[in-house]
């Protein structure tokens, strides 16, 4: 899986990738994390990539020029997508994640200030991601969501001792308590039934457990979830 990143502050990007697992899978060659800095490709002698907004208003708007060049500077795979991290896009969830870790390269665009020249869109015709309704100074930390999120879907990131099929989201549930060393902290036992070896039961009681707190926390997510068992 290869993630090419548009952003004008590639060691955003970088620093995130050289720790723990995304560390493991780019040394392993399992993901491949690139970033190309619009700025490279600015025509302007000062290497502007903004300008002020036609029309009046606060914050400035990030150039057709630069980003368009750059983006046509990417080799691009047969299985690839463009995503545009943007606020105004559809919300990221696990169905999406799955969706895009089944592509071969994603390449991401990260805006900052006040966003994108319209036109960046016309011509590039991605597709708008947001990771939830709020608003963030720039799409580099949407972008390392969705990396992260995708790379753990991509066989080889996790190791044997990380998983994700038993994560929130995957069977449509959030995910049952754990518990590690000592049996007792402050008064409180680690459940029984943890410690008795029958596999029949532990996985009894984590399901019933998962159905539990997503009543309680995701009532949203347990009705989705219970229309499907019916
Ligand atoms: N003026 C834009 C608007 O109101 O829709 C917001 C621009 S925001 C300050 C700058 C950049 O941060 C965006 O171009 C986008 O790349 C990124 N960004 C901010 N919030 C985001 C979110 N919730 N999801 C994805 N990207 C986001």
């Amino acid at each position: 899986m290869i993630f090419d990143v548009m952003t004008l502050f590639p060691e955003m990007i970088e620093s995130y990738c050289c720790f723990s697992i995304m560390k493991r899978a780019s040394e392993a060659g399992v993901i491949k994390v690139n970033t190309i800095n619009p700025r490279d490709f600015t025509l302007d002698k000062h290497k502007k990539v903004d300008d002020t907004p036609y029309g009046g208003g606060a914050g400035m708007v990030l150039m057709a020029q630069p980003y368009v060049d750059a983006y046509e500077s990417i080799g691009r795979s047969e299985n690839s997508i463009t995503v545009m991290l943007s606020p105004q896009g559809e919300p990221l969830n696990d169905g999406l994640v799955n969706e895009l870790a089944s592509y071969e390269q994603i390449v991401l665009m990260c805006g900052h200030y006040e966003g994108f020249d319209e036109r960046i869109r016309d011509i590039i015709k991605p597709k708008e991601i947001s990771i939830g309704d709020f608003v963030l100074t720039g799409g580099e930390l949407p972008a390392l969501c969705l990396i992260d999120a995708v790379s753990r879907k991509v066989e080889g990131t996790l190791g044997k001792i990380e998983s994700a099929d038993e994560d929130s989201f995957s069977n449509g549930l959030l995910e049952y308590p754990h518990y590690t060393k000592p049996r007792e902290y402050r008064g409180l036992k680690v459940p029984e039934v943890l410690l008795n070896g029958n596999h029949k039961e532990i996985a009894e009681f984590r399901l019933q457990q998962s159905i539990e707190r997503t009543k309680k926390k995701r009532p949203d997510l347990y009705a989705k979830y219970s229309e499907k068992s019916i």
